[in-house]
């Protein structure tokens, strides 16, 4: 059985008030996506991998990734949430693959090594793996712009990408998931159905480029050689 890698990257980037999809959005020379899947191949425990590409880039998302070792790349449209494209990814796969990573482009510098650490824990035994970081920040639950409550950090954690999955249990879920509260990550879904969803220590290096300051953040690690 074979370990795959679905990357929703059909994103388009508002947030970072970009003109291009943001997996397309250059960082050092080369697009986020770029990035991305050159530290996720570098794990080398990935057979096959699924781009959902923004609509209408299929073509030049196959082209961008023409240089980089994937040995079984398919390249599908995305849809209009993340979860939409996560499903059409998910839907992409082939029969043989039991492990399935999902990994947003847009956390362009996730390290190898964590790739080999989801899989890894998936393989022994767990059928939904995240990683997380702990929460840095006081977190307060607010209505419009009055505190209601503070809430316990101490049991809070942030998730980041790639999660990992029994192939059978995520297909399940995005069956089973409904269109009218798209899930912000993949794993919420499985817990939806009782699945029991396993953390492993995140990276901070795997943090998401969401706004235009991220994007300098991810530059200057790039250029300080540290990731
Ligand atoms: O918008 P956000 O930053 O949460 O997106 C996380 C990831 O999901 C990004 O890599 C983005 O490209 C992807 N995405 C997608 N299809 C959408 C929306 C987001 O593939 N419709």
């Amino acid at each position: 059985m074979r370990s795959a890698l679905v990357v929703p990257a059909a994103g388009r980037g508002d947030r970072l008030g970009a003109s291009r999809p943001k997996a397309l959005v250059p960082l050092a020379g080369e697009p986020l996506l770029v990035h991305a899947l050159r530290r996720a191949a570098a794990s080398g425990v990935l057979d096959v991998v699924v781009v959902v590409a923004p609509a209408g880039a299929c073509e030049e998302v196959r082209d961008v990734l023409a240089g980089l070792p994937l040995p079984d790349l398919r390249v599908v449209p995305g849809g209009a949430e993340r979860q939409d494209s996560v499903r059409l990814g998910v839907a992409a796969l082939p029969d043989d693959v039991d492990v399935v990573l999902v990994h947003d482009a847009a956390r362009c510098l996730a390290p190898p090594a964590l790739f080999e650490l989801v899989v890894r824990t998936v393989r022994a035994g767990h059928p939904a793996v995240v990683p997380v970081l702990p929460v840095s920040d006081t977190v307060k639950r607010v209505a419009g712009d009055v505190v209601v409550e503070t809430v316990d950090r101490s049991e809070l954690v942030a998730v980041q990408t790639p999660q990992g999955f029994a192939c059978a249990p995520l297909r399940a879920a995005h069956a089973a998931a409904g269109a009218a509260t798209p899930a912000t990550d993949d794993a919420g879904m499985l817990e939806a159905l009782g699945h029991p969803v396993r953390t492993v220590p995140g990276d901070d290096r795997a943090f998401k480029v969401t706004r235009p300051l991220d994007l300098l953040l991810a530059g200057a690690l790039l250029a300080a050689a540290a990731p």
